[in-house]
């Protein structure tokens, strides 16, 4: 079983090369931000709740994503294995992704970490929000996220440093460079 954690701010291409990822390798695609717009387009109370953090560039609550997380763990089995996208964001919920997979007979293979400058971050952001309709892809709160991401989700690294499990990949480039870096990364495992 393959169990990737797809690391990096912002912007850093996650999500893209998680779909590459899933198709060379067969993987379940678990994206926290596709989980939370999925809520928040139902209009629910729930969905309104995410959304009061999410536009303004806050991480939701550690409880309310952990919780999100395991019913989808469980919904979504998948014998390959699974790429977490967006998780963990803080060193609590790495703490209890841990916890989460021992309980299921699993454990996390790599985390990859995209390495993007900031200046590359906000303009691919910038751009992204030309179409992506997401509420939070506009400057004031691109700012906001890459910081929110040095306070709360850099140290997430550390945590996976720890473990022997973090590996570091260059995420400037073409996006089939990048591609490459990560399955020569994955097929050394
Ligand atoms: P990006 O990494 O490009 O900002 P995501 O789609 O991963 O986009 O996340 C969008 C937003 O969803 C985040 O800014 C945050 O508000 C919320 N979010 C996503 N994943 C988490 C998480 N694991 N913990 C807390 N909040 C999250």
């Amino acid at each position: 079983m393959l169990n990737v954690i797809i690391f990096g701010a912002p912007g850093s291409g996650k999500g893209t090369q998680s779909a590459f990822i899933v198709e060379k390798y067969g993987l379940e695609h678990l994206s926290t931000g596709d989980l939370l717009r999925a809520e928040q387009k139902t209009q629910s109370d729930l969905g309104k709740l995410i959304e009061s953090y999410t536009s303004q560039g806050n991480l939701v609550p550690d409880e309310l994503i952990i919780s999100m997380l395991a019913k989808v763990l469980d919904t979504k089995m998948n014998k390959k294995g699974y790429i977490f996208d967006g998780f963990p964001r803080t060193t609590a919920q790495a703490e209890a992704l841990k916890v989460m997979l021992a309980e299921r007979d699993m454990k996390v293979s790599v985390m990859l970490d995209l390495n993007v400058t900031e200046e590359e971050l906000i303009a691919r952001l910038l751009n992204r929000g030309k179409t992506s309709g997401r509420s939070d892809d506009h400057f004031e709160t691109i700012q906001k996220r890459i910081q929110v991401y040095h306070s709360q989700t850099a140290p997430v690294k550390d945590f996976y440093k720890k473990e022997g499990l973090a590996i570091d990949i260059e995420g400037l480039g073409t996006m089939d460079e990048i591609f490459a870096r990560i399955t020569k990364a994955i097929d050394a495992l």
